[in-house]
C-alpha cells in the first residue's frame, strides 16, 4: 500500500483519509471520492482499504434515486428539494450518473453550473459524474461514492440520471426510492415514458405545474394514476404516488419530501428496506465478478490470440457461438 502523497496527489493512507472522512471533513471527503473514482490500477488497494474501513460507517441515510427527461427540472427541484432538507435538518449529497460520460467522455448533466444554491452550503455536498469506460464502470464508482459520503455523515443521498433506460435501472438498484419527473402533456404523453420505468418508480411526479400549465399537468397525474392500475407493484408496501410540484415556484416540494419520508418508514417497517439493500448488495458483488472476470480476460495475453480467431471464425459462420465461447472460457480457467 501507497503511503505519503504520490504523483497524482492522491493521499496514500486510507486509514488517515478515512478519519478526515468520518470527521466531515471536506478536504479529505473530495479526496476519498476521488480516490475511490480513479481508474489507476495503483490506487485501488487504496480505496479497497478506504472503503472497508467507511463501511461499517454507512448505511444509515436515505438513498434517493431521481430521474427525467433532460429539461424537466431536475437540478431546479433537487435544489428545491435538498435546501429543503436541510432546513430539515439533513446534510444532503449529490451524486450522478451520467450515461453519456461513459458513451462520449462528455457530460449531459454535468456542464452547466447546476444547484448553485445548494452548492455553497456547507450541509451540502454536489459530486459530477465520474466518468468511466462503461456505465457499469460510472455505476460502480457513483455507488462507491455513496458509501463514502454517507461515512461522512450526510443522511440523504440523491443519485440522480437521465432517463436512459440502462442507467435508471442502475440507479433504482443502488438506492431506496425512484422518483420520476416528468413533463406535464396533452395526453400522448404517456407513450413517452417507457413501462420499465414506470415499473421502477415508486413516485411520479409531473413537475412545472404553474402557470397555465397547472391544470394540464392535473390531467396528466390523472391519466398515470390510471396507467398504473394495470403496472405490477415495485413494492408490497409501499403505493406508488402521483404528485404535481413547480420545483421553480417550490410548490408541492413540501408535499413530495413527505411522500419520500412515509415510503421510507414504510419500507423499513414491513422490511423491505432491509431485503432491498442485501438484495443490492449481492447484486453489485455479482457484478463486480462479471467485470473483473471480463477484464482479466480480455486482458490475459495468452487468450488473445485464440480469441481473435474464434471471434473471426464465429463471424464468419465457421463456429458456433456458444462453443468458441465455451473453448475460450475452458482454456482461460485451466491457466489460472
Ligand atoms: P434538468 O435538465 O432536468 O436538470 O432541468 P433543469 O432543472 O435544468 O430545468 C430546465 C428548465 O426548466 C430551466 O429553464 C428551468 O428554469 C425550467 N424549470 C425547472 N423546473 C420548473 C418548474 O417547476 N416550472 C417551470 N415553469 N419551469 C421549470
Amino acid at each position: 500500500m501507497p503511503s505519503g502523497n504520490n504523483d497524482s496527489g492522491l493521499p496514500g493512507e486510507p486509514s488517515v483519509l478515512a478519519a478526515g472522512v468520518r470527521e466531515g471533513k471536506r478536504r479529505a471527503l473530495a479526496r476519498a471520492i476521488t480516490l475511490v473514482e480513479s481508474t489507476h490500477p495503483d490506487h485501488r488497494a487504496a480505496a479497497d482499504a478506504l472503503l472497508t474501513e467507511l463501511m461499517p460507517h454507512s448505511g444509515r441515510s436515505m438513498r434517493l434515486g431521481i430521474s427525467g427527461p433532460p429539461g424537466v427540472g431536475k437540478s431546479t427541484f433537487i435544489e428545491a428539494l435538498g435546501n429543503l432538507a436541510i432546513e430539515k435538518g439533513r446534510r444532503v449529497a449529490v451524486l450522478t450518473v451520467d450515461p453519456s460520460s461513459a458513451i462520449s467522455g462528455g457530460s449531459i448533466l454535468g456542464d452547466k453550473t447546476r444547484m448553485e444554491t445548494l452548492a455553497r452550503r456547507s450541509e451540502a455536498f454536489i459530486r459530477p459524474s465520474p466518468a468511466g469506460k462503461t456505465l457499469g464502470g460510472v455505476a460502480r464508482r457513483s455507488r462507491e461514492a455513496l458509501i463514502v459520503c454517507e461515512a461522512a455523515g450526510f443522511d440523504l443521498i440523491i443519485v440522480e440520471t437521465v432517463g436512459v433506460g440502462q442507467s435508471e435501472t442502475m440507479v433504482a438498484d443502488m438506492t431506496d426510492m425512484f422518483v420520476v419527473l416528468l413533463q406535464p402533456g396533452g395526453g400522448d404523453e404517456l407513450q413517452g415514458i417507457k413501462r420499465g420505468i414506470m415499473e421502477m418508480a415508486d413516485l411520479l411526479l409531473i413537475n412545472k405545474a404553474d402557470g397555465g400549465m397547472r391544470t394540464i399537468a392535473d390531467d396528466s397525474a390523472a391519466r398515470y394514476r390510471n396507467a398504473l392500475q394495470y403496472i405490477r407493484p415495485r413494492s408490497e408496501s409501499w403505493r406508488v404516488e402521483v404528485r404535481t410540484c413547480s420545483a421553480l415556484e417550490n410548490s408541492g416540494v413540501e408535499e413530495a419530501w413527505e411522500s419520500m419520508l412515509r415510503h421510507q418508514e414504510a419500507i423499513k417497517a414491513s422490511g423491505e428496506l432491509e431485503n432491498r439493500r442485501a438484495r443490492q448488495s449481492r447484486s453489485w458483488m455479482w457484478a463486480e465478478i462479471n467485470d473483473s472476470l471480463l477484464s482479466a480476460l480480455r486482458n490475459d495475453p495468452a487468450a488473445a490470440t485464440e480469441i481473435e480467431a474464434l471471434e473471426q471464425a464465429v463471424g464468419e459462420g465457421r463456429v458456433p457461438a456458444n462453443i468458441a465461447a465455451r473453448r475460450i472460457l475452458e482454456r482461460f480457467l485451466d491457466r489460472r
